[in-house]
């Protein structure tokens, strides 16, 4: 049974007055008042009257969405506390409007076995604001060579199982990974990635890469790790996701398996949705990250499987590290870049507010897509639901990095941009988890 730990807090009574109720998976869209009482949202209509102890949160102007969801964040928990932990990397996600984040186990030590796992659910349950999943690793010190011991980690919790940070080199290790989750109907979560193609690659192979003299890094070596392990899902009969998907061939390979009636999910970055290969050219570490910013054409695909539903999942892979770590040159620095607290704005900025994407495809694959892929249970503004839910400013424009950022570390390859849209509260699980409001009085 898949585990999500929180602190123990106190729920809430809140009236949210007059706000744009927007949840596209329910079909709401409306004007109106929400009221949460002991962290369930009880009742939706016009002009409810505040209960005694209910805080009332002025709507007018502002706009109510589900919690958002992320499947692909690092906590950095166990052992690297010092880019990330459970308090500072759940308020970032807070921060972010995001209700629900799952963990990768790329840790020290890796979460790959029972002990692990309880360990770090139990560093969540102590100082995470809003809820926290692990997935365990596929293979035991995600060395590639034998299988965890995924049964008793599916009993303990976890959400799913990854190597991430690498890919599953073996094709035999992951066809046996494939046999064992089936049973547990558990996805695997594949960082798709050819080791003989990217050794020595720093940055997308084209031509930027050539006119820096960087070692480049060919999209077909994700496409061709995707291409295997669609096949092996189909044999198998077992569900895939696909983790951080950022070239045009890899989106082809997931719809004709989709096609097929593969159990495929995917996700796309908001750094793949909105930057190239060319950002690159300012040799900033922060455009450092794996897999590369690929080209337009990529980024065009990308969009456009987004609109078709190819790509579901919107994921930060938010990879939080130590300056140290990235201010070093280009081809030293660590691969990876911060996202939980930008993700919606920087997409509300270059995709919703241009007319590229609609907002509801956003919320769809920040909700719904990620909830399907994990069986995580959706985020919903409706009546009887645990309020998991944040209320936004979606016109308020900001600069990135003029606040400082609530993740220990600062590497966002958004920094200095202007983006649009602020989460003012968020509450997660029928708890307070967010409140810029009380900042701002
Ligand atoms: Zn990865
Ligand atoms: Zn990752």
């Amino acid at each position: 049974m898949t585990r999500l730990e929180q602190r123990e807090s106190a729920v809430v009574n809140v009236l949210v007055q007059g706000a744009r109720l927007f949840d596209p998976v329910e079909g709401l869209d409306v004007t109106a008042d929400l009221l949460i009482q002991d962290g369930k949202i009880v009742q939706i209509g016009d002009k409810i009257a505040a209960p005694a102890g209910t805080r009332v949160l002025k709507g007018m102007g502002k706009t109510l969405l589900p919690g958002l969801v992320d499947p692909h964040v690092h906590l950095r928990v166990p052992g690297q506390e010092y880019k990330e932990d459970c308090v500072s990397g759940s308020a970032a996600a807070a921060a972010g409007g995001y209700t629900t984040i799952l963990s990768m186990p790329n840790t020290d030590p890796v979460i790959d076995s029972g002990a692990t796992l309880e360990a770090a659910l139990e560093r969540a349950k102590e100082g995470a604001v809003i809820q926290v999943g692990f997935l365990a690793a596929v293979s035991v010190g995600r060395e590639g060579e034998s299988l965890t011991e995924m049964r008793d980690l599916a009993d303990r919790g976890a959400v799913g199982f990854t190597d991430d940070g690498s890919p599953v080199e073996s094709a035999r290790l992951m066809r046996r990974a494939l046999q064992y989750v089936r049973p547990l109907n558990l996805p695997l979560a594949l960082h798709e990635e050819e080791p003989s193609l990217t050794r020595g690659g720093h940055m997308h192979e084209g031509a930027v890469s050539a006119t820096l003299g960087l070692g480049g890094w060919p999209g077909i070596a994700e496409t061709l790790m995707v291409a295997r392990d669609i096949r092996l899902a189909e044999q198998e009969g077992a569900r895939i996701h696909l983790q951080h998907i950022s070239v045009r061939t890899s989106i082809e390979e997931i719809a004709r398996g989709r096609e097929r009636g593969v159990r495929v999910s995917s996700e796309a970055t908001p750094h793949h949705l909105v930057l190239t290969d060319r950002a690159v050219l300012s040799l900033d570490s922060n455009f450092k990250m794996n897999p590369p910013l690929a080209s337009e054409d990529d980024r065009q695909a990308l969009i456009e499987g987004l609109k078709t539903g190819v790509i579901d999942c919107i994921a930060t892979d938010h990879a939080p590290h130590a300056i140290h770590e990235k201010e070093v040159p280009f081809e030293a620095a660590a691969f990876g870049v911060t996202g939980l607290e930008t993700a919606l704005p920087i997409l509300l900025e270059e995709l919703v507010a241009p007319d590229l994407v609609p907002l509801e495809t956003i919320i769809r694959a920040m909700t719904e897509g990620p909830c399907n892929a994990f069986d995580l249970e959706r985020p919903a503004l409706r009546v009887g639901a645990t309020a998991n839910l944040a209320l936004w400013d979606l016109e308020a424009r900001w600069v990135v990095g003029d606040r400082p950022f609530r993740s220990k570390s600062a590497n966002s390859c958004f920094l200095g941009d202007t983006v649009r849209g602020m989460c003012l509260v968020t509450i997660a699980n029928g708890r307070l988890a967010h409140d810029e409001l009380e900042v701002l009085a």
